[in-house]
């Protein structure tokens, strides 16, 4: 029913770059299908959506969106499947999300079902570019911004809706190592965190930096006002394991990101029985489970990754190592079940892959 609401005019690359792709290197975010989904707001609607060959766009210099931020984007994936279907994983998730970063930051909202729809008809039309390999997937950045041509700070009053999509190679997540943050903020109570918004990606930049300089890959942050509760990690929410206890920052405060892996790892763990508790976890607390030893796994969990394990956690002057990965089996466990849903390996018994 809903082909027949949303309409997308199609116009195909003449000259495709296929061709030239080398599919044994795909480094992450490069690399572009041909094509793109393009669809603006104005006059309070949304115009018609367009696939077009993958361009340039062209911008006024006074582009709102460039001064005052308003920008959101998404990520996901699709996946080739094991019986050569196409799965794209929980759309529906991002296109909720997506709907409350634009009422965070004053956008007009795409309805769930239509944003799904878009996301699925960008793939079609590029399905050649989900690369087959193991692991490997096409990834999906959808995103919004501002484009009235003002100096002034009000919400736009039009905007720029664009799809492309990247074919990229299994990530090889080097083991992580990151670093307890307790000066520098990412969200505060009432502030922006929760959307996935461009503002929180360029502040995060230069206390990254200062964290790389000392060896670590990311920062882990911690509330903005003592800075003694854990949130999340640069792109990626965390996870703990504390004597066979799945224990992860809870999410009704509006600083941290809802991450759609995060909870799909938290659902699997919950249909196998693993206990979860999602509420404040102090930074002394995993101080403490790792000096008594029951510090079992931590982990990073986002659409790059999937699960991302850390083996060094950098606080104060010490660092915390974990124990070795091939000891980690709830999450290896869980991400081989994550990576086997998409790939149709094991049945997808909670729902999550949308078919293209
Ligand atoms: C995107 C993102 C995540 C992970 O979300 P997924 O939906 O699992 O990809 C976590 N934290 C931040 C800050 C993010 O931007």
């Amino acid at each position: 029913m809903l082909q027949e609401t949303v309409s997308v005019k199609v116009t195909r690359t003449e000259a495709s770059k296929i061709g030239e792709v080398d599919w044994n290197n795909l480094p992450f975010g490069r690399i572009f299908a041909d094509h793109m989904l393009v669809m603006d707001y104005r006059d309070g609607e949304w115009q018609q959506a367009e696939i077009v060959p993958f361009a340039n766009l062209n911008l006024h210099p006074a582009t709102s969106a460039i001064h005052y931020g308003q920008s959101i984007f998404e990520g996901l994936k699709a996946y080739r499947s094991v019986n050569g279907e196409v799965n794209i994983f929980r759309p529906d998730m991002n296109a909720k999300r997506f709907a409350e970063s634009c009422e965070r930051m004053c956008m007009p909202v795409i309805p769930e079902d239509m944003f799904v729809e878009l996301i699925r008809k960008t793939v079609e039309v590029d399905s050649e570019w989900i690369p087959e390999q193991d692991g490997f997937s096409l990834y999906i950045r959808p995103f919004m911004f501002a484009t009235d041509e003002f100096v002034g700070i009000r919400p736009s009053e039009t905007y720029k809706f664009v799809v492309f999509t990247c074919p990229v190679g299994q990530y090889y997540s080097e083991p992580v190592k990151v670093k307890i943050e307790e000066y520098y903020t990412r969200a505060a109570v009432g502030g922006v965190g929760r959307a996935k918004t461009a503002g929180n990606y360029g502040a995060s930049l230069f206390p990254a930096r200062q964290g790389q300089s000392k060896g670590f890959h990311q920062l882990v942050w911690t509330d903005a006002k003592e800075h003694k509760y854990i949130e999340e990690s640069g792109t990626m929410n965390i996870v703990f394991i504390i004597d066979g206890v799945m224990v992860t920052p809870s999410e009704d405060a509006d600083t941290i990101l809802r991450g759609i892996t995060k909870r799909s790892v938290i659902e699997i763990a919950k249909a196998w029985g693993i206990p979860v508790e999602e509420r404040k976890v102090a930074v002394q607390e995993i101080v403490d489970a790792h000096r008594n030893g029951t510090l079992q796994d931590a982990f990073g969990a986002g659409t790059a990754a999937t699960v991302a394990q850390i083996v060094k956690i950098g606080y104060r002057d010490e660092v915390l190592e974990l124990p070795p990965i091939e000891t980690r089996e709830i999450s290896n466990k869980i991400k081989d079940h994550l990576d086997g849903i998409k790939a149709g390996k094991v049945k997808d018994e909670f729902g999550w892959c949308v078919k293209v």
